[in-house]
């Protein structure tokens, strides 16, 4: 049952002391690349991301591509990778689970386990991330209406996990040319009306575009998110997915000084 008006935080332990997600908590910075590629491009984007202030490093080990020929992650060796950045910087990992089967040692590196986009309503997969003992990131579907995607949470809580964090990453409209999806801002206040689990917002996956990037997260701050993801590759025009998205180090540093002033800062 959401209950108006009440808030709930998720507090996550990392190497660097526990960081709590919620509304009354400074904004929880979570970036990386798309893909765990290599140990330098991982290590290297973990220890910039962290210097320029965010809390977690994301990178996906097993990927979701549309097309089966495209790069699908390193897998198990990239979870090794994660963990030697973690190791590194202390940052918090944040990664997704594709395959229940892959959950034992997704958790053993994971601070928080991320469900795409694409498995929103993968039920039998909501409901094995709901006996973990770690804090779920709830991707919002491609074409899930708020109330779709308040229910796949509710399996998770259900299930006996109270620690879900809902990510708005943009949704699929008529237009394509411009953005790749359309970042749905009123998510914040509506959400915020409806359910006391604590919001991020996902501005590189909803644009595909990194210059429509800094934008969207000046919006999202305005509107009241408790959390940014944000894609960051050493070298986007090399990256093995999602490279037109991604920040570039210099370019996340940059933009972690442009939000600086907008508050909800420590
Ligand atoms: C991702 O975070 O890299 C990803 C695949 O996101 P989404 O599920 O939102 O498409
Ligand atoms: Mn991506």
């Amino acid at each position: 049952e959401f209950r108006y008006g009440e808030h709930s935080e998720v507090a996550v332990p990392t190497p660097n002391g526990v960081i709590t997600f919620g509304q009354n908590h400074p904004l929880v910075v979570v970036a990386g690349p798309c893909s765990v590629e290599n140990e330098e491009m991982i290590v290297e984007t973990a220890h910039v991301v962290k210097a320029a202030g965010a809390q977690f490093l994301r990178g996906g080990a097993y990927k979701p591509r549309t097309s089966p020929y495209a790069f699908q992650g390193h897998g198990e060796s990239a979870l090794d990778l994660l963990a030697k950045a973690k190791e590194a910087t202390g940052l918090g990992i944040i990664t997704e689970v594709m395959d229940a089967a892959d959950l034992d040692k997704i958790v053993e590196v994971a601070d928080v386990v991320q469900i795409g986009a694409r498995n929103m309503q993968n039920f039998s997969l909501l409901k094995k991330v709901g006996a973990i003992g770690k804090a779920v990131l709830l991707k919002r579907g491609l074409s899930a209406t708020i109330e779709d995607w308040l229910m796949s949470a509710e399996y998770i809580l259900a299930a006996g996990n109270p620690n879900v964090i809902l990510c708005e990453r943009g949704i699929r409209t008529f237009d394509k040319q411009y953005t790749r999806n359309t970042l749905d801002i009123s998510a914040i206040p509506v959400l915020r009306s409806l359910t006391h689990l604590p919001i991020m917002i996902d501005p590189s996956h909803a644009t595909g575009k990194s210059e429509f990037v800094q934008p969207m997260v000046m919006a999202s701050i305005a509107a009241g998110a408790d959390s940014l993801m944000i894609e960051v590759h050493p070298n986007p025009a090399k990256a093995l997915s999602d490279g037109p998205q991604s920040l570039t180090l210099e370019g996340f540093e940059e933009l972690m000084q442009e939000m600086a002033p907008l508050g909800k800062f420590f």
